[in-house]
């Protein structure tokens, strides 16, 4: 078991409180690790020890020190993939495989940022003969970020990574069910003697305990949260008094769009991936909606009803699990009453049920599930299930598919699959997603942005949009003469 600790100026502090979070193994129910439930005294120091980092100007002023702490992380992330990831999996379920690959996606996001840490620049304008703009980029101060648990490596690197190459300080509030494989990431500062004291701290807790003082706190500069939508609204009415800058990449409805003319089978695959299966479909971007053009709508439905049945469900640490348990008790019952309520209001393709024979009783398997005919304003055409759920629309027009993808209040993400260059540009400039892919679905890269536009988010993560996000412009006007 996982005994972790909060990180407040360069030391390990179990917190003043006696309580523990505990996170549990979602295959068995088994204790993972015991994190503090920290106080807002704990929290309050955390804040200080940034604010007195910052201050002290050999972080924000030492490019080359921050180049060399990232490249160092992204080194280290690489050296202890296969124990991060162990603990990922044992703390979240999804398959050892998609922990291995968070992983190194993480190092890669150190990496990339490393670099960017000597490259924070902002740009000259000459006004006149006389006149000079100097436009410098400035670090924030210090950044609260803020995570959740469904991929909290990689998107704790997403913030951290360009936070730290900015020149910020970063006081981090996990997400309560993987604060344990948060910590065992955190530790890897130790082994870099060259991070200033305070640079870097971490304190578990609730988070409508702590997560609200985070963004209450006018010591604190920049919020960058990701989350859900309704979290991402809180958030932004505590941080109003005090106008903090917010950084929010939230839920996501993506539909995922299939036209007569693509390849069919690298289609199919792509709409098997998409549905994320192997995290239990609990991932932002995940494409719950597939939309399917009238022609090809039967021959897909067929095949996925043999290729579905197939995937095998079960514990993530086994290679040939396809599919893991859901995280927690809580996420299977909301995720149970989304799939009582298309039973209700929509057809059921395959699945549909929580699995309770043999071992998967002690766990929080859920068996695959597909809807048809499902009505568009219905709840689980509008908002985020966050398990392995699929609903499955057909449409006889690109008009209507884009009014079918464009029907929530969602705009993370969205992919088209068809051969024809034509309608894949006409289809991607129509939706209204912030991400679209083209005969693909989930792949990112560390060096291109990506938002979420509508109420997926605010702002913009990876690339040098993603660097800026964590800096702000001075504008030094000169006169000579
Ligand atoms: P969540 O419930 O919104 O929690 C996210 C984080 O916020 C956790 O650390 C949580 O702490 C904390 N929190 C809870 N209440 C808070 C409050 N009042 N003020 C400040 N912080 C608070 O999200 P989740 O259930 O962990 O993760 C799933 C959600 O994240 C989904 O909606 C998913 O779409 C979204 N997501 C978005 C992206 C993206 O890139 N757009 C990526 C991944 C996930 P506790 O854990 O202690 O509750
Ligand atoms: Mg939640």
């Amino acid at each position: 078991m996982l005994s972790s600790k909060n990180l407040i100026n360069g030391e390990w502090y179990k917190s003043k409180e006696n309580d523990e979070l505990k996170s549990y193994n979602p295959v068995n129910g088994e204790l993972v690790s015991e994190s503090p439930s920290s106080t807002i005294s704990d929290l309050k120091n955390a804040i200080d020890s940034a604010r007195d980092a910052f201050n002290k100007d050999d972080w924000k002023e030492n490019h080359t020190l921050r180049c060399k702490v990232l490249y160092q992380l992204s080194d280290l992330t690489k050296k202890y993939i296969n124990e991060i990831a162990k603990t990922l999996t044992l703390e979240n379920g999804k398959t050892l495989s998609d922990s291995m690959m968070e992983v190194k996606i993480s190092a890669d996001l150190y990496e990339y940022y490393a670099g960017m840490a000597r490259n924070v620049y902002g740009r000259t304008v000459t006004h006149n003969s006389k006149s000079l703009s100097l436009l410098i980029r400035e670090p924030l101060g210090v950044a609260g970020v803020i995570t959740p648990w469904n991929a909290p490596i990689i998107l704790l690197a997403r913030s951290l990574a360009p936070a730290l190459a900015a020149g910020n300080t970063v006081v981090i509030k996990p997400a309560s069910l993987t604060s344990g494989v948060t910590y065992e990431f955190i530790k890897l500062f130790n082994l870099i003697p060259d991070l200033p004291k305070g640079v870097i701290n971490l304190v578990s807790g609730s988070g409508s305990k702590l997560g609200t003082e985070l963004a209450k706190n006018s010591g604190i500069d920049i919020i960058t949260f990701t989350g859900s939508t309704e979290v991402g609204k809180e958030i932004v009415r505590n941080s109003a008094e005090n106008l903090t800058r917010l950084s929010l990449e939230l839920g996501g409805k993506s539909p995922n769009i299939i036209l007569k003319d693509a390849d069919f089978e690298t289609a199919i695959k792509g709409a098997i991936t998409g549905a994320c299966l192997s995290t239990a479909g609990q991932i932002c971007y995940t494409g719950t909606r597939i939309l399917v053009e009238k022609s090809v709508y039967k021959k897909f439905m067929n095949k996925i009803k043999t290729i579905i049945p197939k995937m095998l469900v079960g514990d993530g640490m086994k290679s040939d699990t396809n599919i893991p348990p859901v995280i927690s008790s809580g996420q299977l019952e909301t995720v149970m009453d989304y799939i009582e309520y298309g039973k209700n209001n929509a057809k059921l393709l395959l699945g549909g049920n929580q699995m309770l024979e043999g071992e998967y009783k002690k766990g929080n398997f859920i068996e695959p599930t597909v809807f048809y005919d499902v009505p568009v304003e219905s709840k689980i055409s509008q908002e985020e299930i966050f398990g392995p759920v699929l609903s499955v629309f057909e449409f006889e027009t690109e008009d209507q598919a884009i009014d079918i993808a464009n029907n929530t209040v969602y705009g993370l993400a969205a992919a088209v699959w068809t051969n024809n260059i034509n309608k894949a540009i006409s289809l991607a400039r129509k939706v209204n997603a912030g991400t679209v892919w083209v005969n693909n679905y989930g792949k990112n890269y560390s060096a291109a942005e990506s938002a979420g536009f509508k109420q997926s988010g605010i702002g913009t993560l990876r690339g040098l949009e993603g660097l800026n996000e964590f800096t702000q412009l001075k504008n030094v006007i000169i006169e000579t003469e």
